[in-house]
């Protein structure tokens, strides 16, 4: 078995913390790995947790509309959630809950080796990126971790229930079309730093520069 098919048997079978006694099942994730890309969002909801796959629900519908609006689709990018589990009702992660289910995402981050992170909503924010401010005040800024980029981005769910975030999320996506741009057209071979697994390790970094320089400690991306 691969090393992530093991990872998601482990997860299906979790229960590290309660969320194990009320899920249909756990969410691993889906996608290639490796992958360039990484998505992030917060927990398994309604649709998520019957049918075991991430962002299948209204806000994963507009995931894939924002995805293939900068030319991507599902099978370049590997999703995956904070939580493992849906909380009941759809409540907001509890601290011990992120913490029992952050190695898993770090244990993915690791298998995936992602160039780019998109980060969705306050809840990946303050696991991924500790310490950068809200989401209404860094979305669209990217952040890098030892040659990653970390782009926080409004959740889909939150532009579903405030419509005037959609334009907000669309330019979101943009920019990381621009970065992914700039990242394709830097020369080869400049050095990123070393990797870690850049899950709420390292302290608050400045964001990057402005979309019209070129991307820090570039590598030449081998998308798609
Ligand atoms: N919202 C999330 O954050 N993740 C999902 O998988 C579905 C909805």
């Amino acid at each position: 078995m691969q090393a992530l098919d093991q990872l998601h048997a482990q997860i299906r079978a979790c229960t590290r913390c309660g969320l194990h006694a009320t899920r249909t099942q756990a969410v691993p994730g889906s996608g290639p790995a490796p992958a360039d890309i990484m998505i992030v969002g917060e927990a398994p909801g309604f649709n998520e947790d019957v049918q075991g796959q991430p962002f299948v629900g209204a806000a994963g519908k507009l995931l894939d509309t924002l995805l293939g609006q900068i030319g991507l689709s599902r099978r370049d990018v590997f999703i995956a959630n904070v939580l493992k589990c849906r909380p009941p009702q759809n409540r907001d992660p509890m601290p011990n809950e992120a913490e029992a289910c952050l190695p898993y995402l770090r244990q993915q981050f690791a298998l995936v080796r992602p160039k780019a992170v998109l980060v969705l909503g306050r809840h990946a924010l303050e696991r991924m990126l500790p310490g950068v401010g809200s989401i209404s005040r860094v979305h669209g800024q990217i952040f890098m971790r030892s040659g990653v980029a970390f782009m926080p981005c409004y959740h889909p769910a939150a532009a579903l229930h405030n419509g005037g975030l959609l334009s907000d999320l669309q330019q979101d996506f943009d920019r990381v079309r621009e970065y992914l741009d700039r990242l394709l057209a830097a020369p080869p071979g400049a050095a990123a730093d070393e990797a870690t697994d850049g899950v709420g390790e390292e302290p608050p970094a400045e964001a990057a520069p402005a979309a019209s320089e070129p991307p820090p400690q570039a590598e030449q991306l081998p998308l798609i």
